[in-house]
């Protein structure tokens, strides 16, 4: 079984809200929600973090946004606008090493952030 939490949701030893699936991307929401939709967006494989990828991922980045820009839509947030963060490593604030993109929306998040 793996370490990884992200990875053991992908197995689905750990339960988790699924919002959209396909053969190479999961969306699930987030169980801390910082927004009223707080959705992540992660590689069902395993990459740690944005700074891991490569030329020869530009399919599955492709992919990635393109499940955050369903999920948007499937939330409602088509209109109203969201916001697609990747926390990248420690100053980034990173705290789960699988990579993933959150999809926040549904009220209006502050810039510049903290
Ligand atoms: P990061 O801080 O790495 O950018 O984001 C990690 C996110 O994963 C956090 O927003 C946190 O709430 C979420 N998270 C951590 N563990 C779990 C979990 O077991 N299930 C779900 N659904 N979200 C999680
Ligand atoms: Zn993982």
């Amino acid at each position: 079984m793996s370490t990884c939490i992200f990875c053991r949701i992908v197995e689905g030893s750990i339960p988790a809200k699924v919002v959209y699936q396909d053969e190479d991307t999961l969306a699930f929401d987030d169980i801390t929600p910082q927004a009223p939709v707080h959705t992540l967006v992660i590689p069902k494989r395993h990459v740690a973090a944005v700074q891991d990828l490569g030329e020869a991922d530009q399919a599955l980045l492709g992919r990635l946004l393109l499940t955050c820009r369903k999920v948007a839509t499937e939330k409602g947030l088509a209109d109203s606008g969201y916001r697609i963060v990747a926390n990248t490593g420690r100053d980034g604030g990173q705290s789960v090493f699988h990579l993933h993109f959150h999809v926040l929306g549904g009220r209006h998040l502050a810039w510049p952030p903290g």
